[in-house]
């Protein structure tokens, strides 16, 4: 984890909300602590800040288990394996946390204004 990221956070980016399509970055998918849901690292294609979006599952009980609630329109509730499946098809946003120039003030996310889906999903566990 030492190792230097390709290119630094740049902040001067000024925010557009705009997909780049699908990022060739390593995002990396770890479960959420504090309840049921996950957690996608990686960084931003656009503005290379260090990003990461939560996801969270439906409550138990409610028949929703699996759905990811940020899912709108998609497929109903899949067992917990199909979740990175669920993941590879989600638009990610930049939540790198910097207010980048022209920052709306009713920006969904903190961050430079970039969407994007991943290739793949690592784990740390897996490395
Ligand atoms: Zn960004
Ligand atoms: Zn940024």
């Amino acid at each position: 984890m030492s190792e230097s990221p390709p290119a630094p956070h740049d902040f001067g980016t000024a925010y557009v909300e705009t997909y780049v399509g699908v990022a060739t970055g390593v995002f990396v998918r770890q479960t959420v602590d504090d309840g049921p849901g996950l957690r996608v690292e990686g960084t931003c294609p656009r503005c290379h800040g260090r990003t990461a979006s939560e996801y969270r599952y439906g409550l138990p009980g409610t028949g929703t288990k699996g759905l990811l609630d940020r899912m709108r329109g998609g497929p109903p509730a899949a067992p917990q394996g199909d979740a990175d499946d669920a993941l590879l098809r989600e638009v990610h946003f930049c939540e790198c946390g910097h207010p980048h120039p022209e920052l709306p003030a009713d920006a969904p996310f903190v961050g430079c204004g970039a969407s994007w889906r991943v290739a793949a999903l690592g784990t740390w566990d897996a490395q």
